[in-house]
């Protein structure tokens, strides 16, 4: 499909969605957060990133975008930091189940979220119970892509650092200032060898960055909000990671819809 516009389902008209519905049942749900990002990204960043993705990928493939709720869920760390505003993970996965089901009324049964910050606390409980009312959802993280991609990035992917902030000066530059950009982090809880960091290839013997209460709070731990090296971002950089996930997603959309024609559920298949 040629590169058009971005499909929002909330530029449309209902008879419109559903129309779009018969032809492709496939619909995105890009969601991210209200976090901070250091001195030199906007607390919405995730959201943003999640936005940008998600255009670039719908202009690609045409693929139906639901609106992206700005507010997300949030590991434990990540609570009580100036500039969060963090959903309680009942709340993310209400929100997350009511949206596809929702979405489903129009006839839309493929279902692939793709999340701009680190909230699979919540995102995989979500599919779970949609996988038991028969709803097909797959759950993605933009950095799952990166998968030592060190052709692009210098170092691992953590927070408002090199990765996230290159996405950020080329989807959104006008809220990113980068003499305000700085180095930063804290110390894991354990030895840095048993974390897999977000976009890092798993390891026999490693743990999901998510799989264990690794950090101290962030409003003790961190000076300058920022985990890793934001003074390493540019936006060629982020073209590069955001055509690179654009193209993953694309080929799983092209995947999807290969298998199941339009109006059929792959869960009774
Ligand atoms: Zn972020």
């Amino acid at each position: 499909m040629s590169e058009g516009k971005a499909v929002w389902w909330q530029e449309m008209t209902a008879d419109a969605i559903v129309e779009h519905a018969k032809k492709d049942d496939i619909a995105l749900l890009p969601i991210g957060a209200i976090e901070q990002h250091g001195p030199h990204c906007p607390c919405g960043d995730d959201s943003y990133n999640a936005i940008g993705m998600a255009e670039h990928i719908s202009r690609k493939t045409g693929v139906m975008l639901l609106p992206c709720p700005m507010y997300g869920s949030h590991p434990f760390h990540h609570w009580g930091m100036p500039g969060n505003i963090p959903l309680t993970y009942e709340t993310h996965i209400g929100l997350i189940t009511d949206i596809v089901k929702g979405a489903t009324v129009s006839g839309f049964n493929k279902f692939i979220i793709l999340s701009a910050h680190g909230q699979v606390s919540s995102t995989i409980v979500a599919v779970h119970k949609l996988g038991l009312e028969g709803i097909f959802t797959l759950s993605l993280h933009w950095y799952d892509f990166l998968r030592d991609d060190q052709d692009v990035l210098e170092d691992w992917m953590w927070h408002a650092d090199e990765a996230e902030t290159s996405v950020a000066l080329y989807l959104f530059p006008e809220f990113v200032d980068m003499s305000k950009a700085d180095k930063g982090g804290g110390e894991p809880l354990v030895d840095r060898k048993f974390i897999i960091a977000p976009g890092m290839r798993p390891r026999p013997g490693t743990m999901y960055h998510f799989e264990g209460t690794f950090a101290r709070p962030e409003y003790r731990e961190l000076k300058n909000g920022i985990i890793g090296d934001a003074t390493k971002a540019t936006r060629e950089k982020g073209e590069k990671l955001v055509t690179r996930l654009t193209d993953h997603v694309a080929e799983l959309i092209e995947d999807i819809r290969q298998r199941y024609e339009p109006g059929v559920k792959p869960l009774e298949t």
